[in-house]
């Protein structure tokens, strides 16, 4: 299934800014695909109300400096969003069991987030592996999804490792011959 997914960076829990709840406002308006909404931010639940009304289909939250991270989850499953927990790449996978019942999708980080353009990192494959076993030991539904360095190259082992959901931003947006190539050229290449 095709989702767009959307990165929303507030500058200071990533060095970058990107795009607040007014983009998701406006993806609901021209596309009928599920919005996944990737919160970088800091403090997200004083923001996923904002998210919710905008039309975003998936809230997805990050684990590190959050303390509230299980009272958002509700709250985000409150507003008939589906959940998403989200872990760096410096983040050991143990750390979302406690969450991992109330969540639909895990997102693996496989570069530090921030910037598009980073190289795949390798260790993220193990993490996948792990995260799935996580899952499967609590016969959830929940979804492994990986971020970051994403290509023809990298994602067969992405694939095989468990992930069934890929976000991809260079890899079909700079691809050569466009748009939508790319997105071929990551379908091929786990066909
Ligand atoms: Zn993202």
């Amino acid at each position: 299934m095709d989702w767009v997914h959307i990165d929303v960076m507030d500058g200071s829990f990533v060095p970058n800014i990107s795009m607040g709840p007014f983009i998701v406002e406006t993806c609901k308006k021209i596309t009928a695909v599920p919005l996944n909404v990737h919160l970088m931010i800091n403090k997200p639940e004083n923001h996923i109300n904002a998210f919710a009304n905008a039309g975003a289909d998936n809230l997805t939250i990050h684990i590190e400096n959050n303390p509230n991270v299980h009272r958002t989850l509700q709250a985000i499953q409150n507003l008939g969003c589906s959940t998403g927990i989200t872990l760096n790449p410096g983040t050991p996978a143990y750390v979302i069991k406690d969450v991992l019942p109330l969540v639909d999708l895990v997102l693996l980080m496989s570069v530090n987030p921030g910037f598009s353009g980073q190289k795949f990192i390798p260790h993220t494959l193990q993490k996948v592996a792990e995260v799935k076993e996580m899952i499967a030991s609590i016969n959830s539904s929940a979804v492994i999804q990986v971020d970051g360095g994403v290509n023809e190259e990298t994602l067969p082992d992405i694939y095989r490792a468990g992930a069934r959901n890929i976000v991809a931003a260079t890899a079909i947006f700079k691809h050569p011959e466009g748009i939508s190539a790319g997105i071929q050229a990551l379908r091929n290449s786990i066909a």
